[in-house]
């Protein structure tokens, strides 16, 4: 109840217009969006901001930046996704670089565990934007968990459109976890990391279709598909539009 008091209450906020400059600034893909895609962005980004607990770890500062700049990644992966896909994320704990898990003691640049809560490097999530289109993106990764989990469990496949949806996603989705699994190595589009599990394979896959999204919709027609039904988008067509607009407002 609590958390729709203030995502209503955050909804009724304006934008800030310092936020926007920290957009133009330090998110790349901002750019890119048409204008309404922009407005929606916005209005997404302002609620996440304001209802998700941001927390501070390893001497890192929790500024307007750092806020802004993830839940802009937040953001771009429900921007038309209809409803709260995050709602069992309650809290985001940033490091200002890698750091080492507990219990595993490798580096760690992000994660979410079953609590609700997410851990990212401040450091990844930078790098991670500054090149759109080379498939590895944290945030978006670590996002992509945080909707699985919000399907019941990690296991690659969050809560779809409609039941008949989840025929077609397991038979694509499988098909392309196992190749990767198998070793498909002959100009790879998704990374090696999602031959670990289904739930590494979706956040790789969401990976690169919103960073490749031309390449994976030419290589994997079905899996671009998949993924453009369920997260309501055309990543592809709408990087097309961006350039030929661009190179149109050059010429004119
Ligand atoms: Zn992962």
């Amino acid at each position: 109840m609590l958390r729709q008091i203030r995502r209503w209450w955050a909804s009724r906020q304006p934008f800030p217009e310092a936020w926007r400059e920290i957009l133009r600034v330090d998110v790349p893909f901002y750019a890119q969006l048409s204008a309404g895609d922009r407005e929606r962005l916005e209005e997404r980004l302002k609620i996440f901001a304001r209802t998700v607990h941001f927390e501070g770890a390893g001497g890192m500062e929790i500024t307007d930046r750092v806020v802004v700049v993830i839940a802009a990644c937040a953001a771009r992966l429900v921007l038309n996704l209809p409803d709260e896909h995050y709602n069992r994320l309650k809290e985001i704990v940033v490091y200002p670089d890698a750091y080492r898990h507990p219990d595993r003691g490798s580096a760690i640049l992000g994660e979410v565990n079953d609590f609700g809560t997410m851990v990212l490097s401040w450091r990844a999530v930078l790098e991670g934007l500054r090149d759109t289109d080379d498939g590895k993106n944290t945030a978006f990764h670590e996002f992509a968990h945080a909707l699985d989990l919000g399907g019941g469990t990690f296991d690659g496949t969050p809560v779809l459109v409609s039941r008949c949806a989840y025929g077609p996603w397991a038979k694509v989705m499988s098909r392309y976890y196992k190749r990767l699994r198998g070793g498909e190595t002959r100009r790879r589009v998704l990374r090696e990391y999602g031959a670990i599990n289904e739930a590494e394979f979706f956040a790789v896959a969401t990976e690169a279709f919103f960073e490749k999204p031309r390449v994976v919709r030419e290589k994997k027609p079905d899996l671009y598909e998949v993924l453009s039904d369920y997260y309501r988008t055309d990543p592809a067509s709408e990087l097309e539009a961006h350039l030929t607009g661009r190179r149109n407002s050059r010429s004119a």
